[in-house]
């Protein structure tokens, strides 16, 4: 399961509009999560990044409240909540500087990945990196089979954020960080994944869908799925919705069935829209295991039915709870005045 570019919309709440909005919401989001934990044997979460700005409750946090030692943000409260089993950073994650960024992912109860961001200048090849994060993790899972026996397979989960960061956030991270290309990053370090013992490698691409290959290229999950070893690629960004309309004609993209260069992907949606589901059939092969099919499906959170917005779940309250001091702040700092006009 992914959830992409939640941009601080854990309630279903417009705070521009100030008033309730069915088309947005972890919190909603998160009712499809327990469902499908209900009904799949398996199932893992991860997060692709764009988490930690977007909406007045992130601005509120960054620009007023701020972050002390210790403090734990909102965003990564509801997500505590809802026990990720990992994430990987979005370009937004970097708008408020590193330092707050840093601030914020130690209140976090999973880990995060990214594969290519540097501390200083690239090193010849990539595996010399010196990254600010791991590249990757590998998750022991103890899954059930169809007749209730139990295995573990590993699951490898790698990170890669838009290279772009660099001209976009240049204030933050001129002279701070560097960035790889996505493609190029993969290619490096799957590899040593399979060497560490990853059955099944699982990509967190905060990257779109792009069908030209370019150097530094920023959407760049349809190439990513051409790089060996790479089983299934959850994609983000662009805050569409794949499978999905989008993304048809386009050389190498099945937009119907969900694939790119043949691997399984999906794309969420943003603001918790919809939760991206990859389900994967893996048979043991050897001592290894492989994927021997695969269904994706990005599934909403609404419907738009006569012109109007209904939402199609309600919402998980641990997830409203865990976020309503801060919710409360920030209708407070949305409503306050700020100035007067007699014109
Ligand atoms: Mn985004
Ligand atoms: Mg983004």
């Amino acid at each position: 399961m992914e959830t992409t570019d939640i941009h601080v919309a854990v309630l279903p709440y417009d705070y521009y509009a100030d008033r309730p909005n069915d088309t947005m919401g972890l919190a909603r989001t998160a009712a499809i999560i327990e469902s499908i934990r209900a009904e799949a044997t398996n199932a893992m979460l991860v997060d692709n990044g764009d988490f930690l700005q977007g909406n007045p409750m992130g601005d509120w946090i960054a620009y007023e409240r701020g972050m002390k030692e210790g403090d734990v943000h909102p965003v990564v409260k509801a997500m505590n909540v809802l026990g990720y089993d990992c994430s990987t950073l979005g370009n937004h994650e970097f708008n408020y500087g590193l330092d707050f960024m840093f601030k914020v992912l130690a209140g976090a109860s999973f880990p995060f990945v990214c594969a290519n961001l540097t501390k200083g200048q690239l090193a010849a090849s990539a595996r010399d990196d010196d990254l600010y994060m791991a590249p990757y993790v590998i998750v022991p899972k103890t899954v059930k089979d169809g007749s209730g026996g139990e295995h573990q397979v590993n699951v490898g989960l790698i990170g890669f954020v838009p290279p772009q960061i660099m001209v976009w956030d240049s204030r933050h991270l001129t002279g701070n960080a560097n960035t790889r290309d996505i493609v190029e990053a993969a290619t490096a370090w799957v590899p040593q994944m399979k060497e560490e013992g990853a059955d099944i490698v699982v990509a967190l691409s905060h990257s779109g869908i792009d069908s030209n290959r370019t150097e530094r290229m920023e959407n760049a999950s349809l190439f990513l799925a051409g790089v060996e070893g790479i089983d299934a690629v959850f994609t983000g960004h662009q805050h569409l919705v794949f499978p999905g309309k989008s993304y048809e004609g386009i050389d190498g993209v099945d937009a119907g069935k969900g694939t790119l260069m043949g691997k399984p992907a999906v794309m969420g949606g943003f603001w918790g829209s919809h939760l991206g589901l990859i389900d994967l059939l893996i048979e043991r092969d050897g001592n290894a295991w492989k994927v021997v099919s695969a269904t994706t499906e990005a599934r909403p959170i609404y419907e738009r039915v006569d012109g109007k917005n209904r939402p199609l779940v309600e919402s998980v309250a641990a997830v409203e709870e865990s976020v309503k001091d801060e919710h409360e702040a920030t209708l407070a700092y949305v409503r306050a005045p700020v100035g007067e006009t007699s014109a």
